[in-house]
Order: C-alpha cells, then sequence, then structure tokens
C-alpha cells in the first residue's frame, strides 16, 4: 500500500509523488510528454464545457481534479518540479507588474526576468506549503483586497479557446490538428 504517506495538507509537490504511485507505473510510463499533453489539453477542454457552458459547478469542479491530476502526471513525464516552476514564475508576486495584489493595466507590461528571480530569492521565506497555501498566495495577487477580480477582461479569450477545444474534440477525430490552430489563434 502506497497512500499512507499522503495526506491533504501536505505539500504540492508531494501530491505529484502521489499521482506517480497511482498511475505512473501501469498507465503514464509508456505515454510521451507530448500524449499526456495532449490528454490534459482534452481534459482541460472537456472542463471549460461545464465551467463556460452549462455552468455546472459540480462537473467544473471534478474536471478541475482531473485537470489537477493530469497536470501532474505530465510534471512526472518530464521530471519537472512543480513547486520550482510555480515559485519561479509567481513569487508571491504578479510577474509583470510585480505587485503582491496584481495592478496590471493593458497593455500589460514585460517581464523583467531577472527581476522576477531577485524576487524569488527576497521572497523565499513567503514560498506556499501546501496545495491550500500556494491556493491562497494565488487568490492574494489576482484579486484586490476588495475581493474584486483584477484579472484583465482580455484573457477570457483563453476561456473561450479552451471552450472551443472541448467541443472540437468531441466532434473531430483528428483533435491535435485543431488544438494547434486554436494556439495559433490565441498567439496571434
Ligand atoms: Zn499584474
Amino acid at each position: 500500500m502506497t497512500g499512507t504517506a499522503y495526506n491533504k495538507e501536505m505539500p504540492l509537490r508531494q501530491w505529484v509523488y502521489m499521482f506517480r504511485d497511482i498511475y505512473f507505473p501501469l498507465q503514464n510510463y509508456g505515454r510521451s510528454p507530448f500524449e499526456i499533453f495532449t490528454h490534459l489539453a482534452k481534459v482541460f477542454g472537456a472542463g471549460s464545457h461545464y465551467l463556460f457552458r452549462s455552468y455546472d459547478p459540480k462537473g467544473a469542479r471534478e474536471y478541475l481534479a482531473k485537470i489537477f491530476a493530469w497536470y501532474c502526471a505530465l510534471s512526472n513525464r518530464i521530471e519537472l518540479d512543480i513547486e520550482d516552476a510555480l515559485w519561479e514564475k509567481y513569487p508571491s508576486v504578479c510577474p509583470r507588474c510585480l505587485s503582491p495584489a496584481c495592478e496590471c493595466l493593458e497593455p500589460p507590461k514585460k517581464i523583467d526576468s531577472e527581476r522576477l528571480t531577485m524576487l524569488a530569492l527576497e521572497n523565499a521565506q513567503r514560498r506556499p506549503m501546501s496545495l491550500r497555501e500556494w491556493q491562497v498566495m494565488f487568490a492574494s495577487i489576482y484579486r484586490g483586497p476588495s475581493g474584486k477580480q483584477t484579472v484583465p477582461a482580455s484573457r477570457d479569450r483563453v476561456a473561450l479557446v479552451f471552450a472551443r477545444m472541448a467541443e472540437n474534440s468531441e466532434k473531430s477525430r483528428r483533435p491535435l490538428v485543431r488544438i494547434e490552430l486554436s494556439m495559433a489563434r490565441l498567439s496571434s
């Protein structure tokens, strides 16, 4: 039995190890990183249907868990340290405006990688541990003290792309081509 080392308040990294123990030997070991990524994109698309089309919180919640599990599978496959990756990008501040509570305006500033690296070191004491603490950190970066959402509306485009991907992966036998097209459209 492996599950005993794991619990809800464990560090984020432990969640990745837990999914590795559950799935990796039997299911994910034979899949390429690209296959896992494709599955992650499909689950993402299907989840967005519950969030943005049918407004079904129960379905959205279930898919959020699946997205996280597949993201962990990808991290395992490419041996990515999920905590380091998150902290280097979000060291308790928004990577663009570098503020602890995002104050981004349109168009958002370019990312200053050197400054971000410095902040990751300076703020090391504040680095979250558990999944819950990471969630609290993101909530405080992207929501102002009033609880008002500060993410610019243009980022809704991302959600739309994933919603389209979900529809396409249901309809099409060649979802990958469509996903690539959607991504190309997003970045243009
Ligand atoms: Zn910002």
